[in-house]
């Protein structure tokens, strides 16, 4: 049996990204991260449209969001051991190695990361990439092995809110990550691997 490759969206329930909790139900620019207390417990510092503000994050759902930013930074990172937030960003060591973020690197994915579940983006997969559609605004963009096609992963080179929906709607269909799914499809086109799954079910057919 081959390895079913290009598997089309309308094989998968619907996305479920909207039972993510966002981490506040505002857009919001983030001031800073810091842990704290003796429990080291997370905390966001942000601005909405409504003033300054802070929020207690639960360590769960902390680690949820450093897990999608690892994953997607396909960081080769093993098992999460520990990680320690101060000032000037994250140190997470790994049992494959330590790895040092920036804290504007994170302060801009976390702001993301709560934008894609607000905007409940919409993620079909295509074989070759992925096409993440925003139901409120009507635009479109394309996520492939080199990123995403939008002008915030363009010019800012930054994690997209694309690439982070499109992470949290692999992960709750069981593809793992972006890196994973887009892995078995590079270099291929659609009508390959549809000739790759036509011949493996003949070959099941016994034909
Ligand atoms: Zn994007």
């Amino acid at each position: 049996m081959v390895n079913p490759v290009g598997i089309l969206s309308t094989d998968f329930s619907p996305m479920e990204i909207s039972e993510i909790q966002p981490l506040v139900s505002l857009e919001i620019k983030i001031c800073s991260v810091n842990a704290v207390g003796t429990s080291q417990t997370p905390q966001i510092i942000y601005r909405t449209s409504k003033g300054r503000c802070s929020t207690f994050l639960s360590k769960a759902q902390f680690l949820n969001c450093l897990l999608c930013f690892l994953q997607i930074k396909q960081v080769n990172y093993g098992k999460i051991i520990s990680y320690q937030l101060d000032n000037s960003g994250i140190e997470v060591v790994g049992n494959n190695g330590n790895y040092f973020f920036s804290l504007s690197e994170i302060n801009a994915f976390l702001e993301r990361y709560n934008r894609a579940i607000l905007e409940k983006l919409e993620v079909e997969l295509t074989g070759v990439g992925v096409i993440v559609r925003n139901p409120i605004k009507g635009t479109v963009a394309e996520v492939n092995n080199l990123g995403c096609s939008c002008a915030d992963m363009v010019y800012r080179q930054t994690i997209c809110k694309h690439q982070i929906a499109t992470h949290l709607y692999l992960q709750s269909n069981g593809w793992g990550s972006l890196g994973a799914y887009l892995q078995q499809n590079i270099g291929k086109k659609w009508e390959e691997n549809f000739l790759v799954m036509a011949k493996a079910a003949k070959s099941d057919l016994g034909l």
